[in-house]
């Protein structure tokens, strides 16, 4: 018997509704009421009221001065007030809808307060108050608070946890490594978690908590990087014999030198790829590194060995753009190259679906398409996916499941927080392109009212004279009477009559593929010079000769939107500009415009994202596989998440870990996860 599995029920005090309620927080043994911690304390810590600041919640303990005054407004709102001397303060005493308290307040009695201090009026907006002396008292300590709501209160939750601990506290057994304790000096686990629902003061409670959130980090640590070290000694995967040479030979073919972060990441790409074991590597570069061109030489490598590849990305526009640039870079090589998305007609589709099948067709590019069930590879080498995070875990391993332990490169534009990026990636090995191309100018960005509009559309005129294109991005496709903001249709409209001379485009999710696919070329090939857009160009799209990005109603998009849509431009030799416009009514939204002006480092931009919205908002769904921690915060304790990791790392490498005696239990853990396969633990 252990704590995981003893039902809550078993607690005193928790009867069968108190039961059915517990559940509904996720609760239902005793370790999980255990580990249901505060997120916060209420200090009862007695005050000096010299220190205090107006509107600070205070406990402190005086004597009643006066006789209780009290007024009523109508049948049950009432306020009751009193003087009371504080040390040698004289402080008001305020109670609302607490009539019953007068009969108790006697002059020349001790009292104990807790409420909000009006330091103006010398007012205590009494929310707690008691006599001391009678039973057992909150003051000098710091209470719990949990997240409870409804049936459960803070008084029963408070009350249960204590008697939790009393019956079962003994039973709570160390987790940790003895050598990792010592090393960080850490409390038992015993003392630690007990101490987190009732710390003596705030330090004690800190580095309770630091033990906790360091075994929270420990665990899930032990998890992927077990998972890892394992799948590694598997071997399941191929291991290519990559043509060197004539890998070498396509790079040299290119229309430019690859940047340095390029070369290294194709190194370590080829590196995997000879190595028995399945590659699970991320991409992570900013918008307009150059992420494309490293998997096409990657495609190149495993093609050359007989294998096939498939390139997956999130939007139509992008999978037409990936095929058409492919294309080229196969073709003189003599690699066929198929593209798959939802809108061929079922005759064409059957084409490619067949000669994928029998091998003749070497490179299949596509959005979900890609992974419908009757899509069947010869022999699947290399599943690359564009704009990962677009993606769900789910429709990645579909994918990967297409082949036989094929080898896996993600990438991804919006670089994750380096926070993020080992936690949420903690099973991938993560490469970067930390440099842009050379001759590229960075981008100029303004932040501007609706009143500049004309100014705007001037300085696109000037631009698109010397040979230059421009986006125009609206939040709507068209008129909406719940919001007002600019849309799509109208904009073009009122551009197409504003620059008679030049062709202005429309796209938007609505149109149909043909016809997306048609304005996209038109806009590539500067058929069209000015293209009013919804985000649907968001992610990917290359166009190297547009540099103004105009994006309306900024202040509706999140910062890593904003950035992925500035990073349309920029990407040729000419000077680029985006402007923001926007009538920014919050602090966030204010915030969000100035670090699109103040830089153009992604990095450094989804670590203020991060900051500005949390990290459970970050990955936006749940499906992003970031781990839930019941304590730890993946932003402000990252430094014990790199602690864990590398004494994880550490640990692995001992031989005593997969099988000494004093580690079973780790194993047991693992094996728990279903970490191990089938003979892979004795
Ligand atoms: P992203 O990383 O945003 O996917 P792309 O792969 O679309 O970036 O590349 C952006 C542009 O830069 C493309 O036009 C591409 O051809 C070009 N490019 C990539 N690598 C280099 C390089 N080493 N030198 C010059 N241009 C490059
Ligand atoms: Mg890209």
């Amino acid at each position: 018997m252990d704590l995981y599995t003893i039902p809550v029920k078993n607690v005193r005090g928790v009867g069968t509704q108190k039961t059915e309620e517990l559940l509904l927080i996720g609760i239902q043994t005793v370790a999980q009421l255990i580990e249901y911690y505060p997120f916060r304390y209420e200090d009862y810590q007695l005050r000096d009221l010299t220190e205090v600041k107006n509107g600070e919640k205070i406990t402190v303990q005086g004597t009643i001065y006066s006789e209780p005054l009290l007024q009523m407004y109508g049948k049950t709102k009432s306020r009751l007030t009193c003087k009371v001397v504080v040390e040698n303060f004289f402080v008001t005493a305020v109670w609302f809808n607490r009539h019953f308290l007068k009969d108790k307040l006697k002059l020349g009695q001790e009292i104990i307060l807790t409420g909000k201090w009006d330091q103006g009026r010398r007012h205590l907006s009494v929310s707690e108050s008691e006599f001391p002396g009678q039973g057992t008292t909150r003051i000098g300590t710091l209470q719990p608070v949990y997240s409870v709501a409804g049936p459960i209160t803070q008084q029963w939750m408070r009350k249960t946890m204590m008697q939790a601990f009393s019956q079962f506290g003994e039973m709570i057994e160390e987790n940790l490594p003895q050598d990792l304790k010592l090393k960080h000096n850490f409390l038992p686990r015993k003392q630690a978690i007990y101490h987190i629902h009732h710390p003596v003061d705030i330090t004690e409670g800190k580095h309770a908590r630091a033990r906790v959130v360091y075994e929270e980090f420990f665990f899930f640590q032990l998890k992927i990087q077990a998972y890892r070290a394992l799948s590694r000694s598997k071997a399941e995967g191929s291991a290519f014999a990559v043509d060197l040479p004539a890998v070498r030979a396509f790079v040299r073919a290119l229309p430019f030198v690859l940047t340095d972060s390029q070369k290294h990441v194709i190194g370590e790409i080829m590196h995997d790829l000879q190595q028995p074991y399945s590659m699970n590597r991320l991409l992570q570069g900013d918008v307009g590194s150059g992420k494309t061109i490293v998997a096409a030489v990657a495609l190149f490598a495993v093609i050359r060995t007989g294998a096939q590849g498939a390139l997956m990305v999130p939007t139509e526009i992008l999978a037409e753009q990936h095929y058409r640039s492919l294309t080229r870079l196969f073709e003189p090589y003599g690699i066929s190259v198929g593209l798959l998305t939802g809108s061929l007609t079922e005759r064409i589709r059957r084409g490619i679906i067949s000669s994928l099948q029998t091998g003749e067709l070497q490179i299949l590019i596509g959005t979900h398409a890609l992974i419908q069930e009757d899509v069947y590879f010869h022999n699947l080498g290399l599943v690359v996916i564009d704009e990962q995070h677009r993606f769900g875990v789910q429709q990645r391993s579909i994918l990967r499941r297409k082949g036989l332990h094929p080898d896996v490169l993600t990438m991804t534009a919006t670089p994750i927080p380096r926070t993020l990026a080992i936690t949420a990636y903690g099973d991938m090995d993560v490469s970067s392109l930390r440099e842009l191309p050379k001759g590229r100018k960075p981008i100029r960005t303004y932040s501007v009212n609706h009143n500049m509009l004309e100014r705007v559309l001037g300085f696109i005129s000037r631009e698109v004279l010397a040979g230059r294109q421009a986006y125009l991005i609206c939040p709507l496709i068209e008129e909406s009477e719940k919001v007002d903001v600019q849309n799509a249709m109208d904009l073009h409209a009122q551009l197409t009559q504003h620059f008679p001379d030049f062709r202005v485009g429309l796209l938007h999710g609505r149109l149909p593929t043909v016809e997306k696919d048609h304005v996209m070329r038109e806009f590539s090939e500067n058929k069209i010079q000015v293209l009013v857009s919804t985000t649907v160009i968001e992610v990917g799209v290359d166009v190297p000769n547009a540099t103004i990005m105009v994006v309306y109603d900024a202040q509706r998009f999140g910062l890593s939107q904003l950035h992925q849509l500035r990073g349309r431009v920029g990407r040729g030799e000419h000077a680029s500009y985006c402007i923001l416009i926007a009538e920014a009514k919050s602090e966030v939204s204010k915030e969000r415009l100035k670090v699109m002006t103040e830089t153009n480092d992604g990095f450094e931009i989804a670590r203020r994202d991060l900051e500005l919205r949390g990290p459970g908002d970050y990955f936006g769904t749940k499906q992003s596989g970031l781990p839930e921690f019941r304590l730890a915060d993946l932003v402000s304790d990252f430094e014990v998440l790199e602690l864990a990791r590398d004494d994880v790392a550490e640990l692995l490498m001992r031989t005593d870990f997969w099988t000494g005696l004093e580690y079973l239990a780790f194993r047991q853990f693992l094996q728990r996860e279903q970490i191990f396969g089938e003979g892979l633990i004795d």
